[in-house]
Formats: C-alpha cells, sequence, structure tokens
C-alpha cells in the first residue's frame, strides 16, 4: 500500500512538474523560436515616426558638421559633445544630397507614367540623358522594338548605359529599371486598377533617382573600378500578370553581353528596385544569397551599410524576389544582386506597390541618401 501510495504521489507530482513547464512555454516572457525571429525584425527599422521631416533629415544627414569617425585614433577638440551625442556616429558623414535626391525623383514623376514606349518615358530619356552627359558621362543607347502585349503595335524599347571611367577594365554595373507599369493593376479600386495613373515613384523612380545623385561623385571615383549605370527598360510592360512578359529590357542586355562580348567585363552587379521607401527596411533578397557567386557580395554591400551605420540594411534574409538580376546573373553570368524594400507593398496607410498610391510622399530623402551612401561606400572600398 505505502509503495503504492508513494508511486500515486511520484506520480502526482510529475504530472504537476510536466504542467507546470508546459504552462511556462506558454508565458509571455519565453517565446518560440518563430515568435523571436518574428519580434526581432522590427526594432531594427527606425519607425515612421521617428523619421524627421525631409529638409531637416538632410541637414542631419547631408550637411552635418559632426565629424566623428569609428577611428579612435582621430583626434577630437576637447568640448566638442556632438560626437558623444550621435548614437550612430558616421551618420553624419554621408555626402549624398538627400534633397537633391528626392527633387531627382519628384522631376520623374512630374513627367507622369513611364511606361515603356510613351510619351513620358521619351521626356525621362531625354533628361537623363542630358543629365549624365552634362556631367560628363558617355551614354549609349541600346535599341530595339517588340510588340505590345495588349495591342500587339510596335514599341521601341531602350536600355540605357551611361559609362563612367572607361579606360578602367575592371567595371561595376549598377542598374534599376525605368520603365512603370502601364496600369496600377493591384489598386484596391477595381476601375483604378485598370484605367488608373501609375506614378512609379519607388517602383522605377526610386533607382533612377538615386543614379542621378550618384553621378555626382562618379568623376571623382576613388578604387580601381570603372562603373557603368544601366537603365533597364520594359522591367514590367505588363497587363496581364499570366499573359505578358517581365525582364524583357534586361533579358536582351544579358544576351547581347553574351553574344556580344565587350572587351571588358563585370565583375559585380548591383540592381537597385524600391530603394526610397520612407520606412526602408532592405533584408537581404533570397536568390542574391543564395547564389554561390553574389553572396560575398551580399555580405560586403550589406557589411558597408553596418560600418557606415545604415540600420535599414537588414542583414537578414526575406524575400524570393524574381527580378532583372535573375537575367543579368543566369544569360550573362554576371553576380548580380537585388536590392529591394519588398515590406513596401503594404504600408501603414494602405496598399502602396502597383497602385495609385506609389507617389513621392511615400518616398523620403532620407531613404534615398542612405542607399546612396552605401552603394558610394561600397564601390570606392570593394577590391
Ligand atoms: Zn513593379
Amino acid at each position: 500500500m505505502i509503495r503504492r501510495r508513494l508511486l500515486i504521489k511520484c506520480a502526482v507530482i510529475a504530472a504537476i512538474c510536466v504542467l507546470a513547464a508546459g504552462c511556462l512555454r506558454w508565458l509571455p516572457w519565453t517565446s518560440s523560436p518563430s515568435l523571436s525571429a518574428r519580434a526581432a525584425a522590427p526594432p531594427t527599422t527606425e519607425p515612421a515616426a521617428s523619421n524627421p521631416p525631409v529638409q531637416s533629415a538632410e541637414i542631419a544627414d547631408g550637411n552635418s558638421e559632426t565629424t566623428a569617425t569609428d577611428d579612435p585614433a582621430a583626434s577630437k577638440p576637447p568640448g566638442s559633445p556632438k560626437v558623444l551625442l550621435t548614437a550612430s556616429p558616421r551618420r553624419g558623414n554621408n555626402p549624398i544630397d538627400g534633397a537633391r535626391s528626392y527633387e531627382y525623383l519628384k522631376q520623374l514623376c512630374a513627367l507622369g507614367p513611364r511606361a515603356s514606349g510613351s510619351r513620358g518615358m521619351a521626356a525621362q530619356q531625354k533628361l537623363l540623358a542630358d543629365h549624365f552627359e552634362k556631367l560628363g558621362a558617355k551614354i549609349h543607347w541600346q535599341k530595339f522594338t517588340i510588340r505590345d502585349p495588349r495591342s500587339g503595335q510596335p514599341v521601341e524599347i531602350a536600355n540605357l548605359l551611361v559609362e563612367w571611367h572607361p579606360e578602367r577594365k575592371d567595371r561595376i554595373l549598377l542598374m534599376t529599371h525605368y520603365d512603370t507599369r502601364p496600369f496600377p493593376d493591384r489598386d484596391p479600386n477595381p476601375r483604378k486598377a485598370v484605367s488608373g495613373t501609375f506614378i512609379g515613384a519607388n517602383d522605377g523612380g526610386s533607382g533612377t533617382a538615386v543614379l542621378m545623385e550618384l553621378a555626382h561623385y562618379m568623376p571623382d571615383l576613388k578604387g580601381p573600378y570603372g562603373v557603368d549605370f544601366l537603365f533597364l527598360d520594359a522591367e514590367e510592360l505588363v497587363y496581364e500578370e499570366k499573359r505578358d512578359r517581365y525582364f524583357i529590357g534586361s533579358e536582351y542586355f544579358a544576351r547581347d553581353y553574351v553574344a556580344n562580348p565587350p572587351a571588358y567585363r563585370y565583375k559585380w552587379g548591383v540592381l537597385l528596385d524600391m530603394v526610397g521607401d520612407r520606412q526602408l527596411q532592405l533584408y537581404q533578397e533570397k536568390n542574391s544569397a543564395w547564389w554561390d557567386d553574389t553572396r560575398p557580395l551580399v555580405e560586403e554591400i550589406w557589411g558597408t551599410a553596418h560600418r557606415l551605420g545604415v540600420r535599414e540594411f537588414i542583414p537578414q534574409r526575406r524575400y524570393e524576389v524574381s527580378d532583372d538580376h535573375q537575367m543579368l546573373h543566369n544569360i550573362a553570368r554576371i553576380p548580380t544582386c537585388d536590392i529591394i524594400d519588398f515590406d513596401y507593398p503594404v504600408g501603414p496607410g494602405g496598399r502602396f506597390w502597383h497602385t495609385e498610391a506609389d507617389t513621392p510622399d511615400k518616398c523620403s530623402a532620407d531613404s534615398l541618401a542612405k542607399v546612396g551612401w552605401v552603394m558610394l561606400e561600397w564601390l570606392q572600398t570593394t577590391r
């Protein structure tokens, strides 16, 4: 009996222990791996409310008088307190003019929709050609004609290549698509989805604006590499998702690179797509991080951002995105990564991606300046 009672007592105690342990796992301070992984992401990005207004953001990031660096040997005059007050000491050194970048973005959007073959696209092509030639680049057009997938009419497609330091034989390709989708087909309003106006501030405009700004720094670019900017047309001359082809411009460029190899090779390619979001969150795109030949590139770029204190580059993989980089990587064999904020589609104010709401107010000077800075620093330090 005693033994039996003891056994029952032991069994009851053991059961209580198991139950208690089980309950503890559900208490709020313990979390399952998936919960902690989810919880880890948000704090890496600044909430919208803390984003300073555009102008003051530029004062803080572009023209700050703080001279702090990570170099402990750098001598600081006694009593220069701003250095100590800066949370991210190197942030103030951003040479990129965010206000000017944002002006470029607004200028592009003011041209209206810029779908392949449209009036807006023709105006944009003139604007870009003037801009880059004025700053000393050599430009080349790669033109070809396709049929519009809806009307069957011919559409002239034009990729634009902007060449800096053509004498340098080792080169890097920075690219973006500069066409905008013909219609905002994900707009929540069904009428707008088929006949509305798509401005593409972030999707088409932001990468273009960053490259327009970076052009100012290219003539004095340090480092061994020459740089080409590539503006890809017909990334999304798409009316119907399942019927129409994406990436027509990048596929053409990649096939031509193979068929008519230039005298130089591109060591790296970097695609900028949707990089102007006010609430910028640049996770690593999964293909870019999976491919063996692009993983080191991803690590270098996110490493550069970390060194500069640009926390919007989040060193975690998040989305697998089909984009122009696949053509450059898979056909041209240029190791090319995609820098894309794919959290842009749904924002606190609604859905922005492929809707009428993709307008300049969803983007910020601060975001454009940060992406430009990481690119500029990486271009000058990569070997
Ligand atoms: Zn798009």
